[in-house]
């Protein structure tokens, strides 16, 4: 195995650095004047805000269906899980097509995008 350089070392441990929490991420996307130490790519950022809101409609849909006893409401609960899969995707897909060319992908990872809107669509 080939031996890193300091430089590259530096560029791994960096790139860790910048990770923020999906909430986090979420947050900056919906406020004016986002936390100067949580600079995130906006689309990462579209992504989480995504997450957070299926997460949230799951939830109100399954406390609903339940009260209610509406099967449709869980019907719906089910097909928020789906879009929140496809959400997941998304946001991960959004932050890998933002990581720098690298050796093995010299042209950058943008085209990972493309293999998550196929996932997505299955
Ligand atoms: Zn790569």
């Amino acid at each position: 195995m080939a031996e890193l350089s300091p430089d590259e070392k530096a560029a791994i441990s960096h790139r860790g650095k910048g990770r923020t929490s999906v909430a986090a991420m979420a947050r900056s996307a919906l406020t004016d004047t986002p936390d100067p130490d949580t600079v995130v790519p906006s689309k990462a950022a579209g992504a989480a805000v995504s997450v957070v809101s299926n997460t949230s409609l799951i939830l109100l849909k399954v406390v609903a269906g339940i009260v209610t006893g509406s099967v449709a409401l869980l019907t719906e609960a089910l097909h928020s899980s789906i879009d929140l899969v496809a959400s997941i995707v998304a946001f991960f897909s959004v932050r890998m097509a933002d990581e720098p060319a690298d050796d093995d992908h010299p042209y950058g990872h943008e085209k990972i995008e493309n293999v998550a809107a196929g996932i997505e669509g299955c």
